[in-house]
């Protein structure tokens, strides 16, 4: 399949280490697999750079260390919880990624993959978590943490890409569309994008309250609400709810 790939910053097409901001143990906090204990691995690098992004040691400061698949591959493997959560920053970008994946399958174990779905790249994983990233994730022009001003534009450039967001629903039957809710305004952006895509059911769709603690009833009765109509999910943050926002949760 030929398909766009928005890769350019700071793709790493080494397909034996990658620099990862962390890996831990702890339970899946958001989606359909809530609460299933599981080993992360945090690719480090993004090609988008969400204003409220929750992990900006893997995009707005980059951190981490270069570490090769064959030492990832050996420490999920001997975490003994069945499950894998390749996520980021955007993993997409990285070809380790598709090779780390490649090594888990074959020990076993169940993949997750977390993207914003903005990249196709094959790769195999049993679910695959698309957030696609709505206006509401666009950083100002003045963020005074891209002292360049270049991210509004390009973040508004990359975000969305109908074509790659197609490809992965279709090469993906297990798969989730979880959307990063700020307010009711983003529904009428969420309708929109749904009605150019085709495959997805109604049990894919996931509402996520936009925030790093935990949202007051005030302010999800709406969300909860809408789901409830839509026949759509509403997605908690059980790991905030659990340990807060921390590394390593
Ligand atoms: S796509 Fe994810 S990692 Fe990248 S900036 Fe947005 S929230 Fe952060």
């Amino acid at each position: 399949m030929s398909l766009p790939l928005h890769i350019s910053d700071p793709a790493d097409a080494a397909s034996d280490r990658a620099r990862i901001s962390e890996t831990f143990v702890s339970i899946q906090g958001e989606g359909k697999l809530t609460g299933v204990p599981s080993w992360f691995v945090r690719f480090s690098g993004c090609n988008l750079r969400c204003t409220w992004c929750d992990t900006p040691y893997a995009s707005w400061k980059p951190d981490g260390v270069a570490r090769t698949i064959d030492e990832l591959a050996a420490e999920a493997h001997g975490a003994g919880v069945g499950h894998a959560v390749v996520t980021g920053g955007e993993p997409m970008l990285f070809s380790a990624a598709a090779t780390l994946c490649e090594r888990l399958r074959a020990a076993g174990l169940h993949i997750t993959i977390e993207t914003a779905g903005t990249i196709f790249r094959p790769i195999a994983c049993d679910l695959l978590s698309i957030s696609p990233k709505l206006s509401n994730s666009t950083p100002s022009a003045s963020d005074p943490r891209d002292p360049s001003g270049q991210w509004h534009a390009r973040h508004e450039e990359r975000r969305m890409n109908i074509e790659v967001l197609q490809g992965l629903l279709n090469a993906h039957p297990q798969r989730q569309l979880k959307f990063v809710v700020a307010g009711e305004a983003d529904l009428a952006e969420i309708d929109g994008l749904l009605a150019r895509l085709s495959g997805w059911t109604s049990t894919d769709v996931l509402l996520m309250p936009e925030g790093v603690t935990t949202p007051s009833r005030e302010r999800t009765d709406w969300l909860v609400a809408t789901c409830i109509a839509r026949k759509w999910r509403y997605c908690p943050r059980l790991h905030i709810e659990l340990f807060g926002n921390k590394r390593g949760t």
